[in-house]
């Protein structure tokens, strides 16, 4: 009895005294403020059965973020300052991309973390030099410096070493240009470079660049080729997950944020399930092994979502499942169709009424921008889905976590201090912030 229980104990102590984790996986979704996830619970729900099925976001839950910038008239933080916040520790001005409001470069957690002889990697759904992964690996003034932060990617070096090992996302357009070749430069470097699904299943070494779009990866509701971000984390945990020494990788659902300032409701609730399915590998492969951490936010909300308008107790996520193209897919088929009004229903995914085809008829009339607006009007009044802004929101974000180290990833944190804590893991026996030395490479 007396050894059984010593046993025990010591068995406690061991678990009790909480393993660092050697990998560190953050996940943003861009503008994903509360009522996405919400949101996406009531649009993921089979209706088949009597409950609200739990989503991934249920499952991970652990607290929530504040987000403000560092800026004397507002609360509202853009993409940029808020993923300067999460990469470095540091708030900063709207628009700024890895430096302060002395445009002083921050180290982010994937130099932090090269100095560490980690590999680091993103993979995102937007062009990779867009402002949340570009706060992670550049320092820049202005985040639409498309092609200074492109340049960057390569010219800027840690130690001698690239600040990623990985980049995976769209963007080709910023990275063969007319002035510069940076994809042949990455070649000589010794990148692998791949651009569809072939060469994603065939790359099985690091360094990698995968550029699979212009600008950003197709929109996940029209998107029937891929790949989508899932097939993009996976491949990029694996193959950095190859290092001993263990990874830090950002993997962003860039696009929800863009489908908040359309006011495009059905257009989010697909980007939402695209990230919800890359953080379900996430988590499959956190939670199969004792040596890795998942951490999940948002940068800020967008579009002012709400889930019920015009004074009904409804939100109708069942009328949003039937819509089958993002509304300027469907703008485009219906300009194409000899008989619009007799098309509608099999674009629309539900019958219009006859008010309702009206006015989308003149709303054609007037040109596509009309007809798009219109259609996604019309999505919003039938499954009474509110917005109160084309723009971001101040609102708190939510915060997940899962994996070794979870538990300090609890309650409200600001988004500096998830940051802090993550660079805390990534350099052992700091506080985080005391080792964020200002870089005076730029
Ligand atoms: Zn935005």
């Amino acid at each position: 009895m007396r050894k059984s229980l010593a046993i025990a104990a010591a068995l406690f102590s061991l678990t009790a005294a909480a393993k660092e984790p050697k990998n560190i996986i953050l996940m943003i979704g861009d503008g994903m403020g509360p009522a996405y996830t919400s949101g996406y619970r009531y649009f993921a729900d089979d209706p088949t059965t009597p409950v609200v099925e739990s989503t991934v976001f249920d499952q991970l839950l652990s607290g929530m973020a504040s987000t403000y910038p560092d800026e004397p008239d507002t609360v509202v933080t853009d993409s940029a300052a808020a993923a300067t916040a999460l990469a470095t520790g540091h708030k900063t001005y709207n628009g700024a991309v890895g430096v302060d409001r002395q445009k002083v470069a921050l180290a982010s957690i994937m130099e932090i973390a090269k100095r560490q002889g980690k590999s680091t990697g993103i993979a995102v759904t937007s062009q990779i030099n867009h402002a949340t992964p570009a706060a992670f690996l550049a320092h820049n003034e202005n985040r639409s410096n498309y092609n200074a932060i492109a340049d960057a990617f390569f010219d800027d070096r840690v130690d001698g070493q690239f600040r990623a090992d990985l980049m995976f996302g769209g963007g080709s357009q910023y990275f063969q240009r007319q002035d510069r070749d940076l994809v042949a430069e990455f070649e000589a470097q010794g990148y692998h470079y791949v651009h569809d699904n072939a060469g994603l299943a065939a790359l099985t070494a690091l360094p990698a660049l995968g550029l699979f779009a212009d600008v950003a990866l197709p929109s996940a509701i029209d998107d029937k080729q891929g790949p989508r971000l899932a097939a993009l984390t996976a491949k990029a945990a694996t193959l950095l997950a190859q290092n001993d020494k263990g990874f830090v990788l950002l993997v962003e659902g860039s696009q929800i944020d863009w489908a908040g300032h359309d006011n495009d409701i059905v257009t989010a609730m697909h980007e939402m399930k695209d990230f919800a399915d890359a953080i379900r590998w996430a988590k499959d492969f956190t939670e199969s092994r004792d040596d890795t951490l998942l951490v999940v936010t948002a940068d800020h909300s967008t579009g002012g979502l709400t889930l019920g308008a015009a004074g009904k107790y409804q939100w109708r996520a069942d009328f949003l499942r039937k819509v089958p193209h993002s509304p300027g897919v469907i703008a485009t088929r219906l300009g194409q169709e000899a008989e619009p009004v007799k098309a509608l229903p099999a674009l629309l995914g539900f019958t219009p009424a006859k008010d309702e085809t009206e006015k989308l008829m003149n709303a054609k009339g007037e040109g596509d921008e009309a007809l798009v607006k219109a259609i996604k009007r019309l999505i919003d009044k039938r499954s009474l889905t509110g917005w109160t802004t084309t723009g971001h929101t101040a609102i708190d974000v939510p915060l997940f976590a899962a994996g070794t180290g979870k538990e300090a990833f609890q309650g409200l944190l600001d988004n500096t201090e998830i940051a802090k804590r993550l660079i805390a893991l990534v350099q052992p026996g700091t506080q985080g912030s005391e080792q964020l030395v200002k870089d005076k490479q730029q």
